[in-house]
């Protein structure tokens, strides 16, 4: 079962898959352009006129070098702070006042956290102070769960036009 590769709609030629060479784009991250140095990215690309274009795929490999340039925590690293603690995300969620749903969009690489976020999970992870503190306070979960979409609404991480 082969797939049909798309035509090159500049000069009709085949497009294959390839990875991208390393270059420079501009990413967006909470307001602020950032330069950032992109080296694993798939595209479509045409060797008869050097045309390439992306698509969805290239998202998460985009989203990924921004995490790196910025050099917030990794879906991984995130991870395996929650399993050291030994709660579910579920729970991980309640305690730093944030929507369970953000937290499944930071593990799959989806959305980048904020730099609050990103603070807080690192300082939580660290202090067993800051765990005590955090999970002895009962939170609001109406007003954590708003915040952390109004968060998430600003973070998409899309390449600047
Ligand atoms: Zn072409």
């Amino acid at each position: 079962m082969s797939q049909k590769l798309p035509k090159c709609y500049q000069c009709g030629g085949a497009f294959t898959r390839r990875i991208a060479p390393p270059h420079h784009r501009k990413l967006r991250y909470e307001g602020t352009a950032y330069d950032v140095l992109v080296t694993d990215m798939p595209e479509w690309h045409c060797a008869a006129c050097d045309l390439s274009v992306t698509d969805e795929e290239g998202d998460e490999p985009l989203q990924a070098a921004l995490r790196k340039h910025i050099g917030l925590l990794t879906p991984q690293q995130i991870k395996a702070g929650i399993k050291e603690l030994g709660i579910t995300q579920e729970k991980f969620a309640e305690r730093i006042r944030c929507a369970p749903e953000s937290i499944s969009r930071w593990l799959n690489g989806a959305v980048l956290q904020s730099r609050v976020y990103d603070c807080l999970m690192r300082i939580y992870f660290e202090f067993p102070q800051v765990r005590n503190a955090l999970d002895e306070f009962s939170p609001g979960v109406t007003f954590g769960q708003t915040v952390a979409h109004a968060r998430d609404a600003d973070v998409t991480g899309c390449p600047a036009a």
